[in-house]
């Protein structure tokens, strides 16, 4: 149920209105908009039901609403304006498209350094590694861990990056908070409702992942649970759906972009890469979510592709990244938005020994 408050409500009107809903042993969420502030009430039906013609009554409110999907406080219904999410100086889902990059996995220092300062000499405005890896068969490469994290940490302090990095069981995340920027939950962890119970308990800004055979709804499901734990900081992201054909990996949604966009208020970032499968399918991809309306995307890039310990057939070399970027660069353009800028200035001491890597 949305309470939507009248313009000229005052502060100790709206206060009343939040007080009523509390004591009804509901839960406000109060949405600041540039016109008018709306009031979203979660809990029991029967009590928002009770309660509605009360509020409908109350001074400062002009009207109450029904949500009638199952989904809440991610709905545009609940928040009209798209929400920006903050990740260190990166603003994901304002009129700025993002770039994130980086390898599959975080494999060794030299190669995240140089993944790193690769794909921030070529526009890339935030870092991507696993260090945790959600593997088909358990006889493949599992991540690095720990030592991933800290390689993720040492890029981001020699680069200015942000870095994002997937967490896959809620005994990881203490660990993963200590040195990621923003949590990515993967694909085939997007339905695991402990996991995002759990990251729904922090601040950190999340990368939701929608699962290779989740609809819409329940992709804007499993984001209520970040949301309803208290997380708002959430962005959504496609990558792929299983279809039934095997020239590429997974059958990129295009159209889940506009559908997200107009059903919630998060952004929506597109990852070509984990649906190509082969590099030569992401540019195309990628130029087509940008196209359709993305927020920004998620492209894997890695020093020497041929020997990644991961996903080594999908990941672009650094140079054909570097081109992409600039079509991407035209493709925002032609959509009414542009690139966001890498970091101007990098600080500490790693800078020097970065920048050696990035020759
Ligand atoms: C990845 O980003 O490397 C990854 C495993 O993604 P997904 O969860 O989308 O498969
Ligand atoms: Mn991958």
């Amino acid at each position: 149920m949305i309470v939507v408050l009248q313009p000229d409500c005052t502060p100790q009107q709206q206060e009343e209105v939040l007080r009523r809903i509390r004591e009804a042993g509901l839960t406000p969420h109060v949405s600041q908009g540039v016109m008018r502030t709306v009031i979203g009430v979660i809990g029991d039906d029967r009590t928002k039901e009770q309660l509605r013609t009360m509020l409908e009554a109350m001074e400062g409110v002009e009207r109450v609403v029904k949500v009638l999907q199952p989904y809440k406080l991610v709905s545009r219904e609940f928040q009209p304006h798209t929400t920006t999410v903050q990740v260190g100086p990166v603003r994901i889902g304002g009129p700025e498209v993002v770039l994130i990059a980086g390898p599959c996995s975080v494999e060794s220092r030299d190669q995240i350094l140089q993944a790193a300062w690769a794909v921030r000499q070529a526009g890339a405005v935030m870092l991507r590694g696993g260090a945790f890896k959600p593997r088909t068969s358990p006889y493949s490469f599992q991540g690095l861990e720990e030592e991933g994290l800290r390689l993720l940490a040492e890029a981001r302090q020699a680069t200015g990056l942000p870095v994002v990095t997937e967490v896959m069981d809620p005994r990881q995340l203490e660990m993963v908070l200590r040195y990621a920027d923003m949590v990515q939950i993967g694909a085939r962890n997007m339905q695991n409702y402990t996991l995002l119970r759990e990251v729904g308990r922090c601040r950190h800004p999340v990368l939701l992942k929608r699962g290779p055979a989740a609809t819409i709804e329940e992709t804007l499901l499993a984001a209520e649970y970040l949301l309803s734990e208290g997380n708002p900081h959430v962005v959504l992201c496609e990558r792929g759906l299983r279809g039934f054909d095997n020239h590429t990996r997974f059958l990129l949604d295009v159209s889940a972009v506009p559908v997200l966009q107009r059903l919630s208020h998060l952004p929506v970032l597109v990852d070509p890469s984990q649906a190509a499968g082969k590099r030569h399918w992401v540019p195309p991809l990628a130029r087509a979510a940008l196209a359709a309306g993305a927020d920004g995307l998620l492209v894997e890039v890695h020093p020497d592709p041929e020997r990644a310990l991961s996903d080594g057939p999908q990941q672009l070399r650094p140079a054909e990244f570097a081109q992409l970027v600039g079509e991407l660069r035209r493709v925002a353009e032609a959509v009414g938005r542009r690139l966001a800028s890498p970091p101007e200035e990098v600080a500490g001491p790693a800078t020097a020994a970065g920048a050696r890597h990035g020759a």
